[in-house]
């Protein structure tokens, strides 16, 4: 276990020179405070847990102090915004203080978002409120305890630093963790500027550093790009299934890892709902829940166009074509889990489908519909769970198919199936209403909330003590929120 001073740097992306960041110090926020520390993300630094609540914790990540060795820098990119082409993005409220490895030998980014202006700032003020920063914490926390890949969250820094938004708020500070910072549009913004050099030297950088067995390859580039690819499709398959709605898929938020990158307006569906939009701003539903599939291709296809000069697009295209069937294969494998199904059969996906239909539109918790079917045998969950449906006869028929399904699955014995069933289906998932509870606590000063409810999340799928009120559907006034796209 390390104490704070004791990190280890080396910080290869500052390395790369002033074509891909800027050298910038973090303003410091006023009176910074601990909001909330993730002890999971510390182990990953080698961190011990108890520093966190020390004052240099907080002035280190709330931009008042810096490691000798950290080389803050504002990296340079560009990206598409909701289908169009914008030339002019970056870092622009975010810095790489640098990256840090542990004692596996595994190098993490240190991104410190809210950290003030940058060259990328445009008219923006550098900043981020506390709503949007417990929002950021939470939600990569509590995907990663879903198995789902995301950036990591270390910790919230709140502060006395007036921000303002559609009101007076508070600044705070996140310090994201993740392999790298390195997005779709890193790779756009050399080809559209026309610096192919540049843009060489980024994709040996990523080649490196982050896909090494593809030099393995006769075509490497090729075998990297096949490989994000392939990420990004089980990436989406995974929000697929957990009804994890991203809400800005552009493809400067993707990740050229395929993990779960940038978090504003998201948000888990409570009620099943495919069309359901969780960015208000999106006034056409680009990015409404089951568009995020096609999407995914569509900002894997921009990708593409811009790896042009290293790839021919012939093998491009080849490479694009295996997203939608390795998407459904593994959707169609982590819903057949949920089902509680160990095996594989033809008619599986009609199965799936036919539930989601039925889910559509009477308003069934998505989340809570497949703990529940865990809960006991499926004849009994499903006589339990009909009245949750409008159509009764349509449910009542499902489930005389997925009687039929699970009896020929042979899945063991109840016991069996409810330990299987309760490992891939969670109780506990961040749902808007909690988070907004918990923010609103922290407003007032109260971090409680906030920390317990990061607590909980991190074992989503453990039924634990106490904590019933955080498995229940939403109250009224939490169905619909308006989440503010502003962050
Ligand atoms: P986002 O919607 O958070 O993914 O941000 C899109 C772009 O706007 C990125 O280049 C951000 O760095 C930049 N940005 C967002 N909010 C701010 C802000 N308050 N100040 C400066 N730049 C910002
Ligand atoms: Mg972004």
């Amino acid at each position: 276990m390390k104490a704070l001073d004791e990190l280890t740097f080396d910080n290869r992306f500052a390395r790369l020179g002033d074509a891909f960041s800027t050298h910038v110090l973090p303003e410091p926020l006023d009176e910074p405070r601990l909001v909330v520390a993730s002890d999971a993300a510390m182990a990953l630094l080698d961190l011990d847990p108890t520093v966190a609540e020390t004052p240099v914790f907080a002035e280190l990540f709330g931009g008042h102090k810096l490691w000798a060795e950290a080389e803050p820098r504002a990296m340079v990119y560009s990206g598409h915004q909701f289908g169009s082409y914008n030339p002019q993005l970056g870092d622009g409220r975010g810095l790489l203080l640098g990256e840090v490895y542990n004692a596996a030998g595994e190098h993490w980014d240190l991104h410190l978002k809210g950290a003030g202006q940058t060259p990328y700032s445009r008219m923006g003020d550098g900043r981020a409120v506390l709503r949007s920063s417990i929002r950021e914490f939470l939600a990569s926390e509590a995907l990663h305890a879903l198995g789902i890949p995301s950036s990591r969250a270390l910790c919230v820094i709140g502060s006395s630093t007036p921000v303002w938004r559609e009101k007076q708020e508070r600044g705070a500070m996140v310090l994201r963790l993740a392999r790298s910072h390195i997005r779709f549009g890193h790779f756009e913004y050399f080809y559209y500027t026309k610096k192919p050099e540049q843009q060489a030297e980024l994709a040996e950088h990523v080649l490196n550093l982050h896909y090494p067995e593809c030099r393995e390859q006769p075509e490497p580039y090729l075998a990297m790009f096949r490989e994000i690819v392939e990420r990004n499709a089980e990436l989406i398959a995974k929000w697929q299934a957990y009804g994890f709605c991203h809400g800005v898929m552009n493809t400067d938020n993707m990740s050229i890892l395929g993990i779960t990158f940038d978090f504003g307006p998201f948000a888990f569906l409570d009620d099943f709902d495919a069309h359901f939009i969780c960015n208000h701003s999106d006034h056409e539903g680009r990015y409404s829940f089951s568009n995020q599939v096609p999407i995914g291709q569509w900002n894997l296809s921009a990708l593409a166009q811009a790896l042009t000069p290293f790839i021919s697009v012939d093998a491009l295209k080849e490479a694009l074509g295996l997203y939608l069937p390795l998407y459904q294969a593994h959707y169609l494998d982590l819903m057949r889990r949920r089902l509680g199904l160990t095996t594989a059969e033809d008619d599986d996906q009609k199965l799936v489908e036919r539930l989601l239909k039925l889910m559509q539109n009477s308003g069934v918790d998505y989340t809570l519909f497949f703990r529940r079917l865990g809960d006991e045998s499926a004849a009994l969950a499903v006589t339990r769970l009909r009245d949750d449906f409008v159509d009764r006869a349509g449910f009542d028929a499902w489930a005389e198919l997925y009687k039929a399904r699970v009896e020929r699955d042979g899945d063991g014995t109840e016991e069996q199936r409810r330990a299987r069933m309760h490992a891939v289906n969670p109780l506990y998932i961040l749902r808007n209403y909690l988070a907004q509870n918990a923010i609103t606590a922290a407003e007032s000063g109260d971090y409680s909330e906030v920390r317990r409810l990061h607590e909980v999340l991190s074992k989503p799928f453990e039924e634990q003590a106490g904590m019933e009120q955080y498995a229940q559907r939403p109250p009224d006034w939490g169905k619909h929120l308006e989440i503010s796209c502003s962050s």
